[in-house]
């Protein structure tokens, strides 16, 4: 019976997972795409939750929104390397919605990090193991 490595065991058991990992991925899509009402009605029942919880932050994201929505944003993504910054949707990230018409412009991605690791400082959401 020849040797069996049980690192290279190891690998080959951790290759299979991922592959199944991905096979759900493309279930998950698959099932989206053919619940996109289900998904809608989800999403709206979250922002409605979120409104309930946070009724004043809601209220500060919407003046700012309005305040903001005249300046003009830069045409390119501040937090990104510049050879990432071509052809992306741009928004406006506020810092501090007390003072609604300082922003900075971020493409969707940096602006979602920036937001994460705002609230990770501000301890309002636990990373991972961070607590132990
Ligand atoms: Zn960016």
């Amino acid at each position: 019976m020849p040797y069996k490595d049980p690192y290279r065991e190891y690998l080959r058991q951790y290759e299979k997972r991922m592959n199944q990992g991905e096979h759900l991925k493309e279930l998950h899509i698959i099932w989206r795409n053919q619940n996109r009402q289900k998904v809608i009605a989800q999403g709206k029942e979250a922002k409605r939750k979120f409104k309930e919880k946070h009724p004043e932050l809601v209220k500060k994201q919407a003046h700012a929104r309005h305040a903001s929505a005249k300046i003009p944003m830069k045409d390119y993504c501040e937090l990104c390397p510049e050879e990432d910054n071509k052809e992306k949707k741009l928004t406006r990230h506020h810092p501090d919605y007390d003072y609604p018409t300082i922003f900075v412009t971020t493409c969707p991605i940096c602006h979602r990090w920036i937001t994460l690791e705002e609230l990770y400082e501000s301890e309002k959401v636990c990373r991972g193991n961070d607590h132990l």
